[in-house]
């Protein structure tokens, strides 16, 4: 009896899940992307971000400026290249939580800053100062509960502060103007031999300095962010750390399948010779993919991230049960970073993410939608004669054996067969049910994949047509390359 109650239960569950996911919106819109959407702050932020006269030095003024809009012009052409989304469903969920931290720290934090989504899917956020902080869809897709976010926002608004920013700014102006600086560059200037050996000292010293400045400032970030949690009774939850630490070995998740079966659903044989590497070089040397399941600590993108760990192991939460992140704003984190992934034509890992999701049981026909654009993206990278970009070759520290084989595949797969798959996928395998824009995207890949003519005119052509009527499709990001000179 229990049994069958739990299983009742279950099916409640997995049925309640599957409809509150269904529920939520829409992806974002293609006038989203940030240099439509935030065009405005953009030309805003240019007046705004004037560099403060801090030195007498005209020098050392004049280099402090030069930095100072080096990240002007780095923020407005970031929003101006799309690295940003506006996706309001995920925003407001964030806005929740900036609010709460804000609330609780007004004297810290008197205007509520701007928090933009970075598209990027490394595990990451940013602050840039002048209260405007980023958080990457990379995160927000990996992160498990409202509390892991809350301490990256505080963390990240504990920089701008801080004004460590700013500092790193005048630390390295004043480097680069110092007498120190100046008269080692001027020796290196006269010195016959050596100069480039000289020359990596000079730098191996300031950059050693940088990173222990680096250490203390997360440091001190750690610290402001876990008392400003506590004011705004948010709990703070120090094994975050440690999941930080693997974020990395994403793609060292080994899949559950051969990959031979994941095509086979899609009436695509791979054969087996494409899997192995065919010519011997360099990189072809045998390689243990089960010895590196830890990355090395320098090639980490978090570093310390143990040593964090025990710093603030006695700040933590007792006794706390973590709000999960809803999985609707999870799933909306993976797919938009799944998608961007393929705007970047990083193929196999676009790939891999959207395989990684098969395993999860996911059965959202858009992953479909998705293997077919890559499959045929593939191909177009072929025609373009731009394989070898698109399939994206990763280390192999940072993946696992099944990603290797994907990565062999893409490299390896004959162009005959890329062209047959490219008809099986787009003729065959119609969605009964798909969307509007998705038809007319995969009709755009027909076109750009099958069509004998390849000259950019009829690029261009067949792009007009998917972009006339699928004005604000998120897909038109990709129709609209070819109206780009
Ligand atoms: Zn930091």
């Amino acid at each position: 009896m229990l049994l069958c109650k739990r299983l009742i239960t279950a099916t409640l569950f997995l049925f309640y899940f599957h409809c509150a996911y269904a529920q939520t919106g829409e992806l974002y819109r293609y006038q989203d992307l940030s240099h439509l959407y935030y065009q405005k702050q953009q030309d805003s932020l240019k007046k705004a971000w004037t560099c403060p006269a801090l030195y007498k030095q005209k020098a050392t003024q004049k280099q402090y400026k030069e930095l100072w809009d080096d990240r002007t012009d780095f923020l407005t052409k970031s929003i101006k290249d799309d690295d940003y989304v506006y996706d309001r469903e995920v925003l407001s969920y964030i806005d929740t939580i900036v609010s709460q931290i804000v609330r609780a720290n007004k004297q810290l934090i008197p205007v509520k800053p701007l928090v933009l989504i970075d598209r990027s899917a490394a595990v990451n956020a940013y602050a840039v100062g002048g209260n405007i902080l980023a958080i990457n869809l990379g995160l927000l897709a990996f992160t498990r509960s409202r509390e892991d976010i809350a301490f990256t926002i505080a963390h990240e608004l504990s920089h701008n502060i801080l004004l460590h920013p700013e500092t790193a700014m005048k630390q390295r102006a004043e480097w680069l103007t110092s007498d120190e600086y100046k008269s080692s560059m001027n020796a290196i200037l006269d010195s016959k031999y050596e100069r480039l050996t000289r020359l990596k000292k000079v730098f191996e010293g300031y950059s050693f300095n940088r990173s222990r400045h680096q250490r203390y400032h997360e440091s001190d970030a750690d610290s402001l962010a876990i008392v400003m949690l506590k004011k705004s009774n948010i709990a703070f939850d120090p094994t975050f750390f440690l999941r930080l630490d693997s974020a990395d070995i994403q793609y060292k998740q080994p899949l559950k399948q051969p990959l031979q079966q994941y095509f086979s659903a899609y009436n695509i044989a791979i054969e087996n010779a494409w899997l192995q590497k065919r010519s011997k070089g360099l990189s072809t040397r045998v390689y243990n993919f089960k010895d590196t399941t830890h990355i090395q600590d320098s090639l980490k993108t978090h570093p310390d991230c143990i040593e964090r760990y025990s710093k603030t192991l006695n700040a933590g939460s007792t006794n706390t049960n973590f709000t999960q992140v809803p999985a609707s704003i999870q799933e909306k984190a993976r797919k938009m970073e799944i998608w961007n992934m393929y705007i970047n034509m990083n193929l196999t890992a676009c790939m891999y993410m959207i395989l990684l999701e098969k395993d999860k049981g996911n059965k959202d026909p858009w992953y479909d939608f998705m293997v077919t654009n890559v499959i045929t993206g593939l191909y177009y990278a072929d025609r373009e004669l731009s394989r070898f970009n698109a399939v994206g070759v990763t280390p192999k520290e940072y993946i696992s054996k099944d990603y290797y084989q994907l990565q062999t595949m893409f490299e390896q797969v004959p162009r005959e067969k890329l062209e047959q798959f490219c008809k099986t996928l787009l003729d065959n395998n119609q969605r009964a049910n798909s969307k509007k824009d998705e038809a007319a995207f995969h009709r755009l890949m027909h076109a750009l994949t099958l069509d004998a003519d390849f000259s950019d005119s009829h690029k261009t052509s067949v792009a007009k047509v998917f972009i006339n009527g699928n004005e604000s499709s998120l897909y038109a990001e990709f129709a609209h390359k070819f109206d780009k000179p």
